[in-house]
């Protein structure tokens, strides 16, 4: 179908969030208040915070404010891959933290297993089906990519089997597969906005007080006491929790390391049962292709399909902006390779097109600090993987508050932080100039250009 007639009718809003099970927003936090710890951001960074809180400690009060709607950021508006993953996936982790890989893939696997048990717990559906991702191949130098890593897979004992062309299309049939690597434990398929719902629900039942439409717009610390005020209230607390993703931050140093990309999505209407069974996907799983510049796809509960990934774009200035969340040169090139990927599906339409921002770091992957004299702490800069790790950050800022040393706080990843950006506008001619470097990368048979080598060199780059 011809990609802009496919688009007419699709909604400019994120597909899980327009839905009737959407609670209505809890009372904004208003007058002065006090509690044993504020947790600002209500994605799931905030969520897991305040619910892993109470659940260490029943008597402590929590407060988590957020400036507009739970959920209504990244945490609402991604592709639901909830991963084991911590370190951006396999390859960047042995780039970075090769010593303690190992370790990380387990406490990854640990982290995603209870996430599964808290969703049992609470009775939080949300849609979770641990279908694991399958990697595919479209050209033949990604082939080589998905295979570099097999013996190391071996060794840590990961659960991924290797696909040949007939294999991979037997699972999921396109026309485009070479071949694949399916990854089978080690990611849940979910709704994310049904989750994050899930999580507030979660957390108002253990007495956590939730106050949306509540932005903090200021932070004092008087040596002993944290104050931090809204519009219409102001509550102190000795502990202080930031999961505040890419939007401008509390403490200022985040700023350097932190820079707003946007990635953009396509919602298809339900498949009918002929459709479904012309593409195979019985055993369902979340998929990616293996270039630079990626794809993500997966089915709903209901069958439809979500199409994102490709497209990673920092606008000049590095602002975040509600505009921003609309890209109709995106769209249509998202729906156009949607049919190449699947023209067996060329009738299907789509429903919902969006686009959200995400917390982009120099190392792909959170970063962990203390600041104010270990009364405040922050877990930001998860670049696009952030549905399950955000449990892991929101332990790792538990421990860091308690001041206990704990196996997660000994981490050379949880210790160390990422290299900066460049202040602007230097931050931007970098960006733009790796984001053409990455798109020539996967026109040239993934060759990296010097600049890529370079930033490869440095531990520096770019991602969504
Ligand atoms: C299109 C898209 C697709 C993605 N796909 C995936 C995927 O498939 N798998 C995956 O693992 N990750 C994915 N991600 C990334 C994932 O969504 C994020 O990593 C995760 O949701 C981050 O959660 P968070 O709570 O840190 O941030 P956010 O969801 O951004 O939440 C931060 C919250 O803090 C609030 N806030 C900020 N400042 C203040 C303040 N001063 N006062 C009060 N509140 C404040 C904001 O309003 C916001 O609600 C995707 C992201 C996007 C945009």
């Amino acid at each position: 179908m011809d990609p802009l007639k496919a688009l007419a009718d699709a909604e400019r809003k994120p597909y899980w969030l327009d839905s009737p099970a959407r609670p209505e927003p809890r009372p904004r936090l208003g007058g002065n208040t006090s509690a044993d710890l504020v947790v600002v951001g209500g994605g799931f960074s905030g969520l897991w915070t305040a619910l892993m809180a109470k659940e260490r400690d029943p008597s402590l009060d929590v407060v988590l404010l957020e400036g507009r709607r739970i959920g209504w950021a990244a945490t609402g508006r991604n592709g639901g891959f909830c991963m084991a993953t911590l370190t951006h996936g396999l390859a960047n982790g042995l780039e970075r933290w090769p010593d303690e890989l190992g370790r990380l893939e387990r406490v990854g696997v640990d982290n995603l297993d209870e996430i599964e048990r808290t969703l049992e717990r609470y009775g939080v559906d949300c849609s979770f089906e641990r279908t694991g991702e399958l990697h595919v191949a479209t050209e033949p130098w990604q082939l080589d990519g998905l295979r570099e890593h097999l013996d190391l897979i071996s060794e840590l004992g990961l659960d991924y089997r290797p696909l040949d062309q007939e294999q991979v299309r037997a699972e999921v049939n396109s026309p485009t597969y070479l071949g694949g690597l399916w990854q089978r434990d080690g990611c849940a398929m979910l709704d994310p906005a049904r989750l994050a719902w899930g999580l507030r629900e979660a957390c108002l039942r253990l007495g956590v007080r939730v106050h949306e439409r509540s932005p903090v717009r200021s932070l004092h610390d008087d040596g002993t006491m944290i104050t931090l005020r809204t519009p219409h209230g102001a509550v102190t607390a000795p502990r202080v929790a930031l999961g505040t993703g890419v939007f401008p931050p509390l403490l200022r140093r985040l700023k350097h390391f932190v820079v707003p990309v946007y990635d953009y999505a396509l919602m298809t209407e339900p498949l009918t049962d002929a459709q479904l069974a012309e593409v195979g996907w019985r055993n369902r799983q979340g998929v990616g292709d293996s270039g630079n510049q990626f794809h993500y796809y997966r089915l709903t509960d209901d069958n439809r399909i979500l199409w994102g990934g490709y497209d990673a774009v920092y606008y000049n200035g590095g602002l975040v902006k509600p505009e921003y969340e609309q890209r109709d040169e995106t769209f249509v090139k998202l729906a156009e390779h949607f049919y190449d990927t699947f023209p067996q599906l060329a009738e299907v339409r789509f429903t919902h097109r969006w686009g959200g921002v995400i917390d982009t770091c120099s190392r792909f992957s959170a970063f962990y600090g203390r600041a104010h004299g270990g009364r405040l702490v922050y877990a930001v800069g998860y670049t696009g993987m952030g549905v399950g790790a955000t449990r892991f950050g929101a332990n790792v800022m538990l421990d860091l508050l308690s001041g206990e040393r704990t196996e997660r706080t000994e981490l050379r990843m949880v210790k160390e932080k990422p290299i900066p950006f460049p202040p602007e506008p230097v931050r931007s001619g970098v960006i733009q100039v790796t984001r053409w470097s990455i798109a020539q990368a996967d026109q040239n048979q993934g060759r990296r250009n010097l600049w890529l080598r370079t930033l490869d060199r440095m531990g520096l780059g770019f991602d969504s």
